[in-house]
């Protein structure tokens, strides 16, 4: 199937993005396009003006701010795979961007997209919520900043306003101990169950930070916030990890299609959850 006919504008400057906005209500942003493309063949989205904005310099920045790493939505996750400061301040982002779909989505899809396009199997979201990663948006209003967890609020709906540009993603450097898995059928598949974890230990085994989140799920990809206070400030033996994960588990509502049924989906995020953070927190192979 064609798109509907639409116009089609680039924009060179963000100035220039939020004045093409202005001039039509369901006006609406492309940038990789890897998604919004399939989209509009299929007509599930018909918007009658896209304004690209992959002109727009500032928005391929990656830069450090104090101890703080910017990245500007329209990075690519190619160039997140690249990137030296990223790989020395947040490698665990590096490694999530290695298994997005295959090279030429990689080359084309962007960081800003993907989270904008909020797909509840989509890889970079669990990462992005352990590091605390934050979120800015500017319209020719102002510009506001809020926290992941906030602007995900289900499947492929984030808190935008029509005219908002998302502009950057703001990640606090963090390079503890971390897990990242896609559970997928094949390589370049979407997950169909999936999980990031950081921990950080003291000396003597007690775990001083855990942070955990999983994907595939039907609302949002979430974090697993009584699992992470349960494990905290303890030594935890395997059977406390074992119990807190098959809790958490129990209260997750995974997608539930013809990729996997919500039970399989439980059963797989339960043996990965044991496996990987068995490995973080008691080392070497603890399934
Ligand atoms: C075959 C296939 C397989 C894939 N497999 C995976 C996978 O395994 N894992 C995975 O994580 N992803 C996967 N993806 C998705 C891929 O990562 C896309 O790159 C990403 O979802 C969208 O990025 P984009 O830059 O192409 O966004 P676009 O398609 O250009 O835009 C997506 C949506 O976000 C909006 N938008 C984009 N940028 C902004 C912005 N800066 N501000 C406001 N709104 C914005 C657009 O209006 C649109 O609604 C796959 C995609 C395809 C087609």
């Amino acid at each position: 199937m064609y798109p509907k006919p639409l116009t089609y504008r680039r924009a060179r400057t963000l100035d220039e993005a939020f004045s093409f906005l202005s001039e039509n209500e369901d006006a609406r942003v492309i940038a990789g396009g890897q998604s919004i493309m399939p989209m509009l063949k299929l007509r599930i989205a018909s918007p009658s003006l896209l304004v690209d904005i992959a002109p727009i310099r500032e928005l391929h920045e990656i830069r450090m701010e104090g101890n703080e790493i910017i990245i500007g939505a329209m990075v690519t996750h190619r160039e997140i795979i690249e990137s030296r400061e990223i790989k020395s301040n947040i490698p665990m982002l590096q490694e999530t961007a290695r298994h997005i779909a295959d090279v030429q989505i990689r080359n084309r899809g962007t960081l800003g997209g993907s989270i904008c396009e909020a797909d509840p199997s989509a890889d970079y979201t669990p990462t992005l919520l352990v590091l605390d990663a934050r979120v800015t948006l500017k319209s020719a209003k102002g510009e506001r900043t809020v926290s992941l967890d906030d602007f995900l609020v289900g499947p492929f709906e984030v808190d935008i306003k029509q005219g908002e540009i998302l502009t950057s993603v703001i990640i606090p450097v963090n390079r503890s101990a971390y897990s990242v898995v896609k559970y997928a059928r094949r390589a370049a598949d979407f997950a169909v169950a999936s999980m990031a974890a950081l921990v950080e230990k003291k000396t003597d085994g007690t775990v001083s930070d855990i942070r955990v989140a999983v994907g595939a799920q039907s609302d949002r990809p979430l974090r697993l916030r009584d699992l992470e206070s349960e494990l905290t400030g303890i030594k935890p033996q395997k059977r406390d990890l074992h119990l807190a994960v098959e809790k958490a588990v129990e209260g997750l509502e995974p997608i539930d299609d013809i990729h996997g049924s919500a039970d399989y989906r439980k059963e797989v995020t339960s043996n990965i959850l044991k496996a990987n953070l068995g490995s973080l927190i008691f080392g070497g192979d603890s399934k």
